[in-house]
């Protein structure tokens, strides 16, 4: 069955694991576990999208497998509907109470089963949309500024497990302003859309990221890259940019959008995701703009080399 869901089907008596299976088999994937402790281990091996559990079985029954399993990062998430022979109000308040989305009695009608089943398996599909769509940046289609920020606490405590650096870039548009004002917003929004399409071409590894940091500024984050391949990086993608012209198609003017950029290159060596990292990527930013813009500079706020002198825990 090529089906995106997998449901865990948990009963310990076999007649139910086949009345289940043969209900569901022709639209889901599925999974089989005939007590608590191995719906444990299937459900953190297989990642279920749902999970029917029974609640009478021995040793552990369905009440102790839903508790362990909310307690459990790797499988709270993971819906849980109960299917029992207790129908008391009481049994489905406990069950309900226990974080468990539904409540089927047996003996149980097929296709009102099958309803259930797939009216919650909607529900995941949906929160998993909205889950990316929060995620993206609704103009240029590229990863936000939330989630910019969870992938760099996630970069940065890797690198400092592995000793790796990591390089970030600040990139803005040189004098977006007038573009806006000379050629209207609708075209300055597709100049935005192409500079994050080019940026995101730019990136090598599957680990780097860009971002739309917000306005006409992006991000873009190379954990485990140092400083010489994160400037050749950001100089190939600015030499882009401007090589494209981006912009002059749809204003007409001969002359391309540029954008200026600022980065930083860290090794990190604190627990908590520094974020200096972000003020100091904006100090070089600034610099390349000081400097008439169109350009990269690195490290600018680096002791010593900067008009922006700044403090530095080493
Ligand atoms: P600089 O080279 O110093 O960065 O000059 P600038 O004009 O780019 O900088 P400024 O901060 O003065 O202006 C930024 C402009 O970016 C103003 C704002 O209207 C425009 N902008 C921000 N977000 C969007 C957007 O989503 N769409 C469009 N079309 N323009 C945007
Ligand atoms: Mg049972
Ligand atoms: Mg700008």
């Amino acid at each position: 069955m090529n089906s995106p869901f997998t449901v865990l089907i948990v009963d310990d008596e076999k007649h139910n694991r086949n009345l289940l299976t043969e209900l569901l088999k022709d639209d889901y994937e599925l999974i089989v576990a005939k007590n608590g402790g191995q719906a444990l281990l299937r459900a953190h091996e297989h990642q279920p999208d749902l999970i029917l559990l029974d609640v009478l079985m021995p040793d552990m029954d369905g009440y102790a497998v839903i508790r362990a399993l909310k307690h459990d990062d790797g499988t709270r998430d993971i819906p849980v509907i109960f299917v029992t022979a207790l129908d008391s109000v009481g049994d489905e308040e406990k069950g309900l109470d226990l974080g468990a989305v539904d409540y089927i009695s047996k003996p149980f009608h097929p296709p009102i089963v099958r309803v259930r089943v797939r009216n919650h398996l909607q529900s995941v599909q949906q929160r998993r949309l909205l889950e990316q769509l929060a995620l993206l940046d609704s103009l240029t289609g590229i990863p936000n500024r939330r989630r910019f920020n969870q992938v760099f606490e996630q970069e940065w405590r890797r690198c400092l497990r592995t000793g790796a650096a990591m390089s970030l870039i600040v990139v803005d548009v040189d004098n977006f302003k007038a573009f806006n004002d000379s050629f209207g917003h609708a075209a300055g929004d597709e100049v935005l859309r192409r500079i994050a399409s080019s940026l995101q071409k730019s990136l090598r590894r599957p680990a780097d990221l860009v971002c739309r940091y917000g306005g006409e500024e992006f991000v873009i984050l190379l954990p485990g890259i140092d400083k010489e391949g994160a400037q050749a990086l950001a100089e190939a993608a600015r030499f882009e940019i401007e090589a494209q012209h981006v912009g002059s198609e749809t204003s007409g003017a001969p002359t391309a959008v540029t954008v200026s950029m600022g980065g930083v290159t860290r090794v990190p060596h604190q627990t908590t995701p520094d974020l200096t990292l972000f003020s100091d990527a904006d100090a070089s930013l600034y610099r390349a703009k000081h400097l008439g813009r169109n350009r990269v500079v690195w490290d600018s706020a680096a002791p010593g080399a900067s008009p922006f002198p700044r403090q530095f825990a080493s």
